[in-house]
């Protein structure tokens, strides 16, 4: 980099935040495979140009423009872009557009470094004069991830809740793909089975997404879950069961996490991954309580401007919570009619539980709000083990790990932190095998959770 291009301090707000999308190309990371996918078919649905970036194809790239300091979901995003961005310019030469592009990197408030990764991705892009036009597109947990701005006004309701429903789509999808996977007939039928479905989703909803029929949606997902169940070979009796938690991004791609899923599936497990779901409607939740928060203090103090506003925020997250969560409802009703599927949890329930055992509070805000009652949780429905799988120094994961540790300990639960950089650890696989081992001797013990039955 030259010194005269290494902060742009003005980039840093011209050139990262909402933009129109109109007459741009959309590019979305992968982060779990189907979500990314279903929410791009969304998009493409309001006539916006979305794709998906290919991933971890650039990593060496993204070692080469960090330091080594950064969280390794940064890394890994920083290298795809670059990567995406030079294998454009190699492909189109002379017509390549930089100002045609925006890249998708959303961001969360709070004490976390989420926040950081577009603006240290904008200071690379801006060191580059081929890609220092390209828009970073931001939208932010603070507003509950709103649309405003992106698309024209009319279209940003229906946009918002077809792709709030392509996440919980895309959920059922993984969560069909855990459930089969580990009981298959045919050794990896599931695997291209899902891959099919998960096409086909996206052109339902593509079809249906702008017109907000989700019904439609719905009896599609149902008629997938059916032909998944068929997949099963009912002689195989129950595995234990592992729940999984940790940071968003290394739990759901699966290059990021060396593929940990299929990795206990070898030695045995059925998992039930974290939702994506849960993290949408824990930003919603989180807005919720803020604004019921700042009501109260403006209330003592008898402030009326800030009440009416805090009031405002209170109503939108409210109205915005209770359609999310009554969607999903919905959704898991429905496919859990067909097939016990794992069922989600609910954000205020998990922050009930951290307040009766008093182990953490949302007043600190992070992923640890969901992991930490997500593990306990976990372990009172019957789960057989917990896998916490986070990148190398992760903040909130480590401290996630630091409560849970001790008490899982003495509920007895099997448990392990699966922390991930770039690097393979020879000691991963033996670790896995031995947890599963005791997950497999808490199975005969305790027997596990029947997910056919509710609570
Ligand atoms: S959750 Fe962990 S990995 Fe993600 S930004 Fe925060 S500290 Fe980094």
């Amino acid at each position: 980099m030259e010194s005269n291009k290494i902060i742009n301090f003005q980039s840093l707000s011209q050139n990262v935040g909402r933009f129109s999308l109109r007459n741009k190309k959309f590019i979305i990371p992968q982060m779990n495979r189907i979500g990314s996918h279903l929410l791009a078919a969304a998009f493409r649905g309001f006539g916006i140009d979305a794709m998906v970036m290919e991933n971890h194809k650039g990593l060496d790239l993204g070692m080469e423009y960090t330091s080594g300091k950064e969280c390794f979901p940064c890394q890994i995003t920083t290298g795809n872009i670059l990567y995406f961005l030079k294998n454009e310019k190699e492909r189109l030469g002379e017509s390549f557009k930089p100002e045609s592009y925006i890249y998708f990197m959303p961001e969360a408030d709070g004490p976390c470094r989420f926040g950081m990764y577009n603006k240290y991705q904008r200071i690379i892009l801006d060191s580059f004069d081929e890609f220092d036009r390209v828009k970073i597109g931001s939208l932010s947990s603070d507003d509950s991830y709103s649309l405003n701005g992106l698309v024209e006004e009319d279209q940003v309701r229906g946009l918002r809740k077809a792709s709030y429903f392509s996440v919980v789509v895309a959920d059922i999808l993984d969560r069909l793909l855990w459930r089969v996977r580990p009981y298959e007939r045919e050794p990896g039928s599931t695997d291209d089975f899902i891959e099919s479905s998960m096409h086909q989703m996206e052109d339902t909803f593509a079809k249906y997404g702008p017109g907000n029929a989700f019904d439609k949606i719905l009896s599609k997902l149902e008629d997938i879950v059916r032909e998944g169940r068929a997949l099963i070979d009912p002689a195989i009796p129950p595995k234990p069961l592992i729940g999984m938690v940790g940071e968003i991004y290394l739990r759901t791609q699966v290059h990021a996490n060396q593929d940990v899923i299929r990795v206990l599936e070898k030695y045995g497990a059925e998992v039930v991954n974290a939702s994506i779901c849960e993290w949408v409607n824990y930003t919603t939740y989180d807005g919720l309580r803020d604004a019921k928060i700042g009501f109260r203090l403006n209330l003592k103090q008898l402030r009326l401007r800030a009440l009416k506003e805090y009031l405002k925020r209170a109503l939108n997250f409210g109205t915005e919570l209770f359609y999310q969560q009554s969607k999903q409802r919905q959704v898991y009703k429905s496919v859990r009619s067909v097939m016990d599927l794992a069922e989600d949890h609910e954000v205020g329930h998990l922050e009930k539980i951290l307040k009766e055992r008093d182990l953490f509070s949302f007043d600190v805000g992070t992923e640890a709000c969901l992991s930490i009652p997500g593990i306990v949780e976990y372990a009172m429905e019957g789960y057989n083990g917990v896998v916490n799988v986070y990148p190398f120094t992760c903040m909130p994961s480590t401290l996630t790990s630091a409560i849970v540790k001790p008490l899982m300990n003495k509920l007895r639960i099997p448990y392990l932190d699966t922390p991930y950089d770039s690097s393979f650890q020879p000691g991963r696989e033996a670790a896995i095998r031995t947890f599963m081992y005791q997950a497999q001797q808490h199975l005969e013990r305790n027997g596990r959770k029947d997910f056919s039955r509710h609570g």
